[in-house]
């Protein structure tokens, strides 16, 4: 008689495990991709240092595989961590935002950021955006190991959430480029700059702004490091 054909392991059952850090640790681009790339047997179980070993021993139940431990050489498991801004440095130029996986930073262009501690999962992924080394990466107290399961389903809700606004953004600007370029050439010679020489123009003056925002902040800290308060 013919063995029974094991049904295959859906990614979505492997993402159920999975923490939601996003923090691309296992060496993909987040929760997600790792999922189907252990569903297509292409991953191993033991790559996910936010789930810890019991995430490992419940992937090894999951999949029938043999539980393992990180590898040596691996990053290794740690207690959670919580991302702060240092409101002093924070130079407002929206970098971290842009990094940040689940829309856990508040803040706008040249004013001060702020993280959303009930929000943050520790991906520390805005770290090294940060130009000016404004952010650190704090244990939560008392410490905990990983997420929990209520946690990581918000963090799945709001990186889909993320992904979903990204998406409907990169088609709205598109939209508008194609509009703009389908529409008839002005008759007579423009008496303003094109749009995309203004659009050029307040992309250069950004860079500027957050150029001097950096000289001023490495002044300021060279300033506060020999004592010198001019
Ligand atoms: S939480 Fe785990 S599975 Fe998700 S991105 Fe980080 S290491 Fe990968
Ligand atoms: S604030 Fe920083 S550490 Fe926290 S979730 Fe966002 S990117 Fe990750």
């Amino acid at each position: 008689m013919s063995q029974p054909v094991k049904p295959p392991i859906s990614a979505d059952d492997i993402d159920a495990i999975l923490p939601q850090t996003q923090c691309r640790q296992c060496r993909f681009d987040g929760c997600r991709p790792y999922a189907e790339a252990i569903a297509r047997g292409e991953a191993d179980i033991n790559r996910c240092p936010p789930g810890g070993l019991d995430g490992i021993r419940r992937l090894a139940t999951l999949t029938g595989q043999a539980f393992r431990i990180f590898e040596a050489d691996a990053p290794q498991p740690k207690p959670r961590e919580l991302a702060l801004i240092d409101e002093e440095n924070c130079i407002g130029c929206t970098l971290c935002i842009q990094a940040c996986p689940v829309d856990a930073i508040l803040g706008a262009a040249k004013s001060m950021h702020t993280v959303l501690g009930d929000e943050c999962t520790g991906c520390a992924l805005c770290v090294a955006p940060c130009p000016v080394d404004a952010i650190r990466m704090e244990p939560v107290t008392p410490a905990v190991e990983g997420l929990s399961a209520e946690r990581s389903a918000l963090a799945r809700r709001r990186y889909q959430f993320r992904l979903a606004r990204l998406q409907r953004e990169r088609e709205e600007k598109a939209a508008r480029l194609a509009a703009r370029s389908a529409a008839p050439a002005p008759a007579t010679a423009p008496t303003a700059a094109p749009q995309s020489s203004a659009a050029n123009m307040l992309d250069e003056q950004k860079k500027a702004v957050i150029a001097a925002a950096m000289r001023r902040a490495a002044e300021l800290q060279a300033a506060r490091k020999t004592g010198d308060k001019t």
